[in-house]
């Protein structure tokens, strides 16, 4: 069975072992981790099980102090 890695488009191909598989399984190519959930041999689901997206707010990167924050909240005080 082959998986389409989400991260980089990479065809992994999985032994028939994950026919019936529900976990984690890592793309060699980009060594990605793919939550994947497989029934009968076939693909129900794949997520990124390491999204980037799931933590927006990281203290620790660059802040941009270019755009005003208090812009927001101006505009969703308006009425
Ligand atoms: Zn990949």
């Amino acid at each position: 069975m082959k998986i389409n890695c989400l991260s980089c488009g990479h065809n992994v191909d999985v032994s028939e072992a994950y026919d019936d598989y529900t976990g984690v399984i890592k793309c060699f190519a980009c060594q990605a981790l793919l939550e994947i959930k497989t029934e009968n041999g076939y693909l129900r689901s794949v997520q990124l099980a390491n999204s980037p997206s799931a933590a927006p707010l990281d203290l620790s990167g660059p802040t941009d102090s270019s755009e005003r924050p208090e812009e927001a909240g101006v505009s969703s005080s308006r009425t």
